[in-house]
């Protein structure tokens, strides 16, 4: 049968002061599977993301959450609810070791073993005392990674994965969010409209301006890429 709906945005409208940036859009996010957010700069992929994460507020329209209403809950309410959006490699603290990175945030989720992070991200073992603030770019994303893991999340949303990132790391980092889907975490990434995005994902949306102009599988929008192309 079809996937369990985890997330579900409806007419959705958000934006910042006087600007309207998301014009009423619908989604159905599946569960325990990756939805590609794909679109260009600007389209309000991240908009929809920290709308999801409750960042902004929604202007119109709804969210619901596994049937439960959401659209009015706080940030910290959904964040209990496992709603976790890692929106860059900002999101380590810089100071800090990369142990003390991941100890803070597994003694917080309850579940205090930071091997299941060093599991994933080796090269995370081998940094275990280094400052977060002094490592590359790629490694911090790692570490932002690593710590939204650590937080078992219901749904975990990755903002622009392989900005950045050399296409070797990238490349790795795509592959560990095929496997969080795999074990059942539902994943939503919001990037450029790239060969890698569309290989992991099982369901895609484009946005354009702040509206979907697709929505479906990877194989559908090959198809009405080729129909298009092929149009007279
Ligand atoms: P990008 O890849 O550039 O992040 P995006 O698809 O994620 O693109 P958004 O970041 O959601 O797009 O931006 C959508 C629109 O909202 C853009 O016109 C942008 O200038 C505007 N915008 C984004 N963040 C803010 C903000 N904090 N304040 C005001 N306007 C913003």
């Amino acid at each position: 049968g079809l996937p369990a709906v985890e997330l579900r945005l409806e007419n959705a409208r958000a934006g910042y002061r006087t600007i309207e940036v998301l014009h009423g859009i619908d989604m159905a996010i599946p569960s325990g599977a990756v939805t590609a957010l794909l679109g260009a700069n600007g389209a309000g992929k991240s908009t929809t993301l920290r709308t999801i994460a409750g960042l902004i507020p929604l202007r119109g329209g709804s969210l619901t959450w596994r049937g439960e209403q959401i659209t009015k809950m706080t940030t910290t309410n959904r964040a209990k609810r496992g709603l976790m959006l890692v929106p860059d490699e900002r999101a380590v603290f810089a100071t800090l070791s990369v142990r003390d990175n991941l100890q803070i945030i597994a003694e917080a989720s309850g579940h205090p073993d930071i091997t299941p992070a060093l599991e994933a991200f080796p090269r995370l073992q081998e940094r275990l005392s280094q400052r977060a603030g002094s490592m590359s770019g790629g490694e911090r994303r790692m570490l932002a990674l690593a710590r939204a893991l650590l937080a078992r999340p219901s749904v975990l949303m990755v903002d622009e994965l392989s900005l950045g990132l050399s296409p070797k790391v990238a490349s790795e980092l795509f592959a560990w969010l095929g496997t969080v889907a795999d074990a059942g975490t539902t994943v939503i990434l919001a990037d450029q409209y790239t060969e890698e995005a569309l290989a992991l994902a099982d369901m895609v949306y484009v946005l354009h301006r702040g509206e979907i102009t697709f929505a479906g599988t990877p194989a559908e929008l090959g198809a009405s890429e080729l129909l298009a192309a092929s149009a007279p």
